[in-house]
């Protein structure tokens, strides 16, 4: 399957990573919209958020778990966002699914 973040979980595409465990990983997004930028994705690939089922609710939570402890590790205990773009018309570029977490600069709403 040709799909960039399986590429970067097998390591065949480098990523500077912040975490991993068993069931995600987290890097650091290549073009940072913010001075902390960095993705958490699934091990697994499951393409957009419409693919996930009822049997992957535990890792959905654990995805946005990691993303929280992350965020505060990265200094944005006073405030971050998470992002994740379903498919095309919602700005999805890369197909696994992945949430963004921004921060260190203060964001705005509504987003574009
Ligand atoms: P999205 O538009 O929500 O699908 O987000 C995809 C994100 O992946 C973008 O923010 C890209 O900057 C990021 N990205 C693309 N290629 C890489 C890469 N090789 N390493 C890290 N991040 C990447
Ligand atoms: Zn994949």
């Amino acid at each position: 399957m040709d799909c960039l973040f399986c590429k970067i979980i097998d390591g065949s595409i480098p990523a500077r990573k912040l975490y991993e465990d068993d069931q995600v990983l987290a890097f650091h997004d290549i073009g940072p919209q913010a001075p902390v930028h960095f993705l958490v994705i699934p091990k697994r690939h499951i393409a957009t958020l419409h693919e996930l089922s009822e049997a992957d609710r535990p890792l959905a939570g654990h995805i946005l778990y990691t993303a929280q402890r992350l965020a505060a590790e990265q200094g944005c205990a006073e405030g971050f966002r998470v992002v994740m773009n379903c498919n095309d018309l919602g700005g999805q570029t890369v197909h696994h699914i992945h949430m963004h977490v921004l921060g260190q600069r203060q964001m705005n709403w509504p987003p574009g």
